[in-house]
C-alpha cells in the first residue's frame, strides 16, 4: 500500500489525491495545506475559464483530457458556452490562423470567423477594426472551488487525509516536514502553487491578476461565451446578471516575494480596465462596479507560460500553471497519479513539462495565454 504526502491543497493537490485513489484504492494518502482549508489560495480566486484554443499539442491534449472529465461532474457548473478570440492586429490574426490549424490537427472544434461574422455571433462587441477571431464552443467556464471541494470530497471519501493549518517547512523525496513533526513516504507531491519554489529549486513566480464583477447589466445574452480581446487580454464572461471582467495589468506591481496572502485588489486597476474595455465591449459604459466585489490573486507563473509536471530529485511536482490551473486540474493529477503509481506518465508526453527543462534551457513558449 503506497504511502504519498501531497503538500498543497488547492485544485490541484486535491486532484492528485483524487487521482492517486482512482488508479490504487489502497493508497495511502494526505494532504497537508497551509491554510484552514482546502482551495483558499490561487483556486478560490480563478475566473473559472476552461479552453482547448491553446497554441502548444501540451496545453491541447491537458485541456482536451480535463474537458471530457468536467463533462462527467454535474456539480461544478460547467458551462460550454464556447471562447471567442478577436483581434484587431494583422500579425495575431496571421497566428490565430495557424494556431487553429494545429488545435484542428489535435481534434479541437474551432471555427475562423472575419469580422462580418464576429459582428452577426457577437453583436455587443465593437468589430469595425476587428480583422479575425476564433470559436471553440466546446470551451466555456465553471465554480472553479467546486472543482476542488468536488475532488477532495472524491479523495476524501475514497480514504485520503487533510491536514490543514499545517505548513511544511522542508521536504525531500520521502520525507516531509512541519515545524512540529517528520514523517516518511514512498513519494511526495509538491502542489504548492506559486509558493513551489520555496521547497524545489523551480523557477516559478507569483504574479498578481484582478478580476472585476459589474452590477446586474442589460443587453446581453445569457449564453455568452467566455469573449477574449487578444490585443489588449481584456476578457469576460457571464456572473450571474453581471460581467467577471479580466485584463492582464501589467502596470501592477508584481512582488518577488513568496507572499502567502491573497494580495489586495488595487482599484486603479479599473481605472486601467476603462480604455481597452469601453472600445471593444461599449455597452461597459453602463456597468457599475462595486470595488468590494472584485478581487486578486496569483498566478504561478513559469518563464515559458507551460506547468511543470514530474519528478526533480525523487520529489513530483504538479505546479506553475499560470492561468490555466484549474482548467488543466484533471490531467494534471491524472499525469501525476501515473508518474508516482507507474513510474512513468502513458497518458500524456509530458517531456516539454519536465522540471529539468528550465536548466537545459529547452523551453517551448504558449502564445495563448491571457
Ligand atoms: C485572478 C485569477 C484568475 C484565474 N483564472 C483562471 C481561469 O480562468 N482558468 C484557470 O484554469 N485558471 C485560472 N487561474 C489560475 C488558477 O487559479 C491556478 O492555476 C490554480 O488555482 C492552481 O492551483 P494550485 O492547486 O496549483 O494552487 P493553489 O490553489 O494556490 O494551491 C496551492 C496550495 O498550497 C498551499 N501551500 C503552499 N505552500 C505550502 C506549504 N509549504 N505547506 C503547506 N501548504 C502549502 C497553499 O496554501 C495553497 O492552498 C486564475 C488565477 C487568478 C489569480
Amino acid at each position: 500500500m503506497p504511502r504519498i504526502g501531497i503538500v498543497g491543497g488547492g485544485v490541484i493537490g486535491w486532484s492528485c489525491a483524487h487521482h492517486l485513489l482512482e488508479l490504487e484504492p489502497r493508497a495511502d494518502v494526505t494532504v497537508f495545506e497551509r491554510l484552514p482549508s482546502a482551495g483558499q489560495g490561487s483556486t478560490g480566486r480563478a475566473a473559472g475559464g476552461v479552453r482547448a484554443q491553446f497554441s502548444t499539442p501540451i496545453n491541447i491534449a491537458l485541456s482536451q483530457y480535463s474537458i471530457q472529465k468536467f463533462e462527467t461532474m454535474p456539480e461544478i457548473g460547467f458551462r460550454q458556452l464556447g471562447y471567442l478570440f478577436v483581434t484587431a492586429s494583422e500579425a495575431r490574426a496571421e497566428s490565430l490562423r495557424s494556431i487553429a490549424d494545429l488545435q484542428k490537427q489535435h481534434g479541437v472544434e474551432v471555427e475562423l470567423l472575419d469580422r462580418t461574422e464576429i459582428s452577426a455571433f457577437a453583436p455587443y462587441l465593437f468589430s469595425d477594426d476587428l480583422l479575425a477571431g476564433a470559436f471553440a464552443k466546446k470551451d466555456g467556464f465553471l465554480d472553479p472551488f467546486a472543482v476542488c471541494t468536488w475532488f477532495e470530497k472524491s479523495a476524501r471519501s475514497g480514504g485520503a487525509r487533510a491536514r490543514n493549518g499545517v505548513e511544511v517547512v522542508a521536504i525531500d523525496a520521502h520525507t516531509i516536514q512541519t515545524a512540529d513533526d517528520s514523517s516518511g513516504w514512498d513519494c511526495v507531491i509538491v502542489a504548492a502553487g506559486h509558493q513551489t519554489s520555496a521547497l524545489l529549486d523551480l523557477p516559478i513566480k507569483p504574479e498578481v491578476h484582478q478580476l472585476a464583477l459589474t452590477e446586474p447589466i442589460a443587453g446581453l445574452p445569457n449564453d455568452l461565451p467566455m469573449v477574449v480581446d487578444l490585443d489588449t487580454s481584456f476578457h469576460f464572461r457571464r456572473e450571474g446578471n453581471g460581467l467577471l471582467i479580466g485584463f492582464d495589468d501589467h502596470s501592477l506591481a508584481h512582488p518577488q516575494n513568496e507572499s502567502s496572502h491573497p494580495p489586495a485588489f488595487d482599484p486603479k486597476f479599473l481605472e486601467r480596465l476603462a480604455e481597452p474595455s469601453l472600445h471593444r465591449l461599449p455597452l461597459l459604459s453602463e456597468a457599475r462596479f462595486d470595488a468590494r466585489k472584485c478581487w486578486a490573486g496569483f498566478y504561478a507563473q513559469t518563464p515559458d507560460h507551460h506547468a511543470v509536471i514530474g519528478s526533480l530529485n525523487g520529489v513530483v511536482t504538479a505546479s506553475g500553471f499560470g492561468g490555466h490551473g484549474i482548467m488543466h486540474s484533471p490531467a494534471a493529477g491524472r499525469a501525476s497519479a501515473e508518474i508516482v503509481l507507474r513510474g512513468r506518465c502513458e497518458t500524456f508526453d509530458l517531456h516539454p513539462l519536465r522540471p529539468t527543462r528550465f536548466q537545459e534551457d529547452d523551453l517551448i513558449v504558449e502564445r495563448m495565454v491571457i
